[in-house]
């Protein structure tokens, strides 16, 4: 049976929760190996590393980011964004062959706030879409049902993750 689950509510209370804790951003925590942030880490490098969120905009949402604390394009070298360039498309690589998406949103979030991100340390999302990504209770409800919950999606894309090596 398939179990929907809705992720808006508890998306808040995350974003809320995060910036709250000893004044170090929660990519910064995460790099550093904090189990206790709520994401889940797909893949990591010297320099960049790749996590879902546990709150996700669509099951399979990752995001790529770097590993210090750069808050925009600019803080990064030409070598890291080209790097950082080819892990996102290792990424798509591995989600088309664990999830069979029709097509993907990819974009950079930079500037916090302004740019609608929940933080400022500047990551791309990665979001495959789905033939039926919009149901009923997306529209009314400003929800969103997934289909599966983000841990077993995690599960899923760990089959895969060589891909991003
Ligand atoms: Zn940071």
């Amino acid at each position: 049976m398939i179990e929907n689950w809705l992720c808006a509510p508890d998306r808040m209370k995350w974003v809320t929760r995060s910036k709250k804790k000893g004044g170090k951003c929660v990519f910064c925590r995460i790099s550093e190996g904090d189990h206790d942030a709520d994401s889940l880490v797909l893949h990591k490098t010297r320099k960049f590393m790749v996590i879902m969120n546990l709150y996700p905009y669509n099951t399979g949402h990752i995001q790529v980011l770097p590993r210090r604390h750069a808050k925009s394009l600019e803080d990064l070298t030409d070598k890291e964004v080209a790097d950082l360039s080819i892990l996102v498309k290792k990424c798509i690589k591995m989600l088309k062959k664990a999830m069979d998406p029709l097509g993907f949103n990819v974009g950079f979030n930079q500037g916090g706030d302004a740019s609608g991100a929940s933080f400022e340390h500047l990551h791309v999302h990665i979001v495959p879409r789905f033939k039926t990504d919009y149901g009923f209770i997306d529209i009314i409800g400003g929800t969103k049902v997934l289909p599966e919950k983000p841990e077993d999606t995690f599960k899923r894309l760990q089959v895969h993750k060589k891909m991003l090596k």
